[in-house]
């Protein structure tokens, strides 16, 4: 099959794929985000709205925290036989949820990270979109004259995956077009407020820890600031590792700060996340496992020594900044 990459016409070929098939099933990364599952629900939502008469599913371990966006559907394996399968938001094969991807007949990227691992029949990147949520309302919007439809919860689902991945349209991968198109959103007929409750409503323990934080953090000369989250302080707070995410944007206000990592220590593994206001994070994501984003990237490392090597790479990056 000849691979397919680009914008424009990409999309095209993706619409035309979407028309061929009539099984569908749509994955996303490993433990999920707003912008993830917003993206995969919404483009379930949008082909079934389109095309009752398919079959389309949407596949991936679930976080509880998250299920007020949408509930995964229970595939057997037999289902991916002849299938198109999508795969949104997951820059690497590593990282899809849902290892039976490649068991369909043919195999689509959308997503808004670089593209560091090159798979799919067709691949759609756009490392200028805010999320591939924005990604997907493009594609409706394109898909538009030829007869795609839309409705009421695929605006609730891509506004929620735009709000998530910019920060409440906060971070600076949030443009022109962004805003445009969460205008458009907006106007659409759902409820924005019980949105924005299920989306940043914080347990009393997150809180708690998110307070700790607060008051432990220490700043470099660099402006860089680590934090080391261990099982036992995990326990304490009963915090379970997959909802820091709710907190590790927590630094980016504090004065002085302009980059600063997050070490959750999991049963096997330290789980890094970089976050940064300026120096570039994914090149050091790049050498523990990980990538991401410019200013917003993972990894892993597998001890407490190396975690101080991500440290001395960050402290580095952010030096370099200074003298810019
Ligand atoms: P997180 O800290 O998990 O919210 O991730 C921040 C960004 O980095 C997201 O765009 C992730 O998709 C990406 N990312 C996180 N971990 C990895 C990894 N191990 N490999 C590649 N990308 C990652």
């Amino acid at each position: 099959m000849v691979k397919v990459r680009g914008c424009r016409m990409t999309i095209e070929h993706i619409i035309q794929a979407i028309k061929t098939y009539d099984t569908i099933i749509i994955h996303r990364h490993v433990r999920p985000d707003p912008d993830a599952i917003g993206s995969q629900a919404a483009l379930k939502t949008i082909i079934q709205h389109t095309f009752p008469e398919k079959h389309v599913y949407m596949t991936g371990e679930m976080t509880p925290s998250l299920s007020f966006l949408a509930d995964m559907d229970d595939i057997p394996d037999d289902t991916y036989a002849g299938a198109l399968v999508i795969v949104c938001d997951t820059a690497n094969t590593a990282r899809i949820s849902d290892e039976r991807f490649h068991k369909g007949d043919m195999l689509i990227k959308i997503d808004h990270h670089p593209n560091v691992d090159d798979y799919g029949d067709i691949a759609w990147i756009d490392t200028d979109a805010s999320s591939t949520s924005e990604m997907i309302y493009e594609l409706f919007l394109h898909g538009k004259a030829a007869g795609l439809q839309f409705s009421s919860e695929a605006a609730r689902l891509i506004y929620a995956g735009i709000v998530g991945d910019t920060g409440r349209f906060l971070f600076p991968s949030t443009t022109t077009k962004t805003f445009r198109y969460a205008a458009e959103l907006v106007a659409w007929n759902f409820d924005r407020t019980a949105l924005y409750d299920a989306m940043y409503k914080t347990q009393h323990n997150i809180a708690r820890l998110r307070g700790y934080i607060l008051q432990q953090y220490s700043i470099s000369p660099a402006g860089m600031s680590s934090v080391k989250l261990t099982k036992e302080l995990l326990q304490k707070f009963d915090v379970d590792p997959i909802d820091t995410g709710q907190f590790v944007g927590v630094l980016g206000d504090v004065e002085g700060i302009k980059a600063w990592v997050f070490f959750i220590e999991e049963d096997d593994i330290i789980r890094v996340r970089l976050r940064s206001k300026g120096p570039v994070v994914n090149d050091i994501a790049a050498q523990f496992n990980g990538g991401g984003h410019p200013l917003a990237a993972g990894a892993s490392v597998d001890s407490w020594s190396e975690a101080e090597h991500v440290v001395a790479e960050l402290e580095a990056a952010c030096e370099a900044y200074m003298v810019k």
